[in-house]
């Protein structure tokens, strides 16, 4: 079997990034090494569950089928038929705009961008207050639904080197308008009390509702940016990696558990982006003090039944990690192991957002007051007070239902 070599980064390439990025990078916590190269979006665990038969089994076909009303229901609490109602009917409208295009091989929003029925305005609206106009932008994010808005630079590191054509899951290319210059990036907060429920099909639920939540968001302030006279391209999964742009647009840290850590909601959103040539001004990164956290911290990785997660420090992927992007320094899961515990679930799992101690509601001010002692010297005392607790207790789904 062979993968398509990480080929096709310049060492003028190379340069221009070191030029451009390497001060915002070190803001951000994250670190680049001399054989980095861009993602291959064929080489992701859930496109390699189609083509590449060193992971695909009966348990992942049975996975995307659950998804299809022919789940394997089972009396255990959190696996009945009810739970994976809820949880379908949850994705369903991020399903509608991902299946509009399957006979083009374009599965909108996970591997091509979502297709804009709006136009781009002829007339062009003048912006003279780039600051302003990213304030007004993140203000209307927010009224089309968004939980957290950031903007970052148009940096082509995190765009996959080519996409997916599903019909046959071969490399496509990853077509973009010219001369886009942000990448806007949107949050969205799953809900408590489902994330509350992993492992269950019921707390898929949290996820789903989420992507449907956010194709509509992005969707609609694409519109809104093309009516204006620019271009918007909407995306979810697709085109690139949202993490690091999440990073960078100042959101959030990176974490052990492979997600960004955000003061308003910790680990427990999702995010997607819209690319775009309107004149906006940049968020900063920072470093809120995650990783110190997590230096000392294990408990996602202690709690995963996949054992998917590193114990160390950040360190760069191996080769054969091939769902891993190359040459990035940072926490990398065993994506193998993790989503084959995902396939014999029939669903998603994320114990290791549910365990993370920084899941919480930071609404409340004793979870604040956690919140500032985990990201000072003191971690440690705020580790062992969570530690203490049972806030990382799983609810029971039936609870969650409210049944007797
Ligand atoms: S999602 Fe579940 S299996 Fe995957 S790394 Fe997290 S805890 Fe482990
Ligand atoms: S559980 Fe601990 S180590 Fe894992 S991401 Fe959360 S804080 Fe970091």
């Amino acid at each position: 079997m062979s993968w398509p070599s990480n080929s096709g980064v310049t060492e003028e390439q190379r340069k221009d990034w070191a030029d451009r990025y390497a001060e915002s990078d070190a803001a951000a916590g994250i670190e680049t090494t001399e054989d980095f190269a861009p993602f291959i979006q064929r080489n992701d665990m859930f496109t390699r569950a189609f083509w590449d038969d060193t992971v695909r089994s009966k348990f992942t076909d049975g996975f995307f089928q659950s998804y299809r009303m022919k789940a394997k229901y089972r009396k255990g609490d959190g696996f009945r038929q009810k739970d994976f109602a809820l949880r379908n009917a949850s994705w369903l409208i991020s399903d509608i705009i991902s299946n509009r295009g399957a006979d083009q091989g374009r599965r909108e929003g996970f591997q091509a961008p979502i297709a804009c029925d709006t136009p781009v305005a002829e007339a062009q609206v003048e912006i003279d207050d780039p600051a302003k106009m990213a304030d007004e932008v993140k203000r209307i994010a927010k009224f089309f639904g968004a939980d957290l808005a950031g903007i970052t630079d148009m940096d082509t590191r995190w765009l996959y080197q080519s996409r997916v054509d599903t019909r046959d899951f071969s490399e496509a290319e990853n077509d973009l308008p010219e001369g886009l210059t942000s990448v806007i990036v949107l949050g969205h907060q799953m809900d408590q009390e489902l994330v509350a429920t992993y492992p269950s099909a019921l707390a898929g639920a949290a996820t789903g509702r989420e992507y449907s939540h956010e194709a509509a968001i992005v969707i609609q302030l694409a519109a809104y940016i093309r009516n204006l006279g620019y271009e918007a391209v909407a995306s979810m999964n697709d085109t690139g990696l949202v993490i690091p742009y999440a990073i960078k647009a100042g959101l959030g840290e990176y974490a052990r558990n492979q997600m960004v850590i955000t003061p308003e909601f910790g680990p427990r959103l999702r995010f997607s982006k819209i690319f775009t040539n309107l004149p906006l001004a940049h968020d900063a990164p920072a470093k809120l003090g995650v990783e110190e956290f997590c230096n000392q911290c294990t408990a996602c990785a202690d709690a995963c039944p996949a054992k998917a997660l590193p114990f160390g420090p950040k360190e760069t992927s191996a080769p054969e990690a091939v769902s891993a992007i190359r040459g990035v320094k940072k926490w990398t899961s065993d994506a193998k192991a993790c989503f084959g515990y995902w396939a014999k679930l029939q669903s998603d799992c994320a114990i290791c957002m549910r365990v993370c101690p920084f899941n919480r509601d930071f609404t409340t001010w004793k979870d604040r007051l956690w919140l500032k002692l985990a990201l000072s010297p003191w971690r440690k005392w705020a580790l062992a007070w969570d530690t203490k607790s049972d806030r990382a207790k799983r609810m029971k789904p039936k609870d969650w239902w409210q049944e007797e």
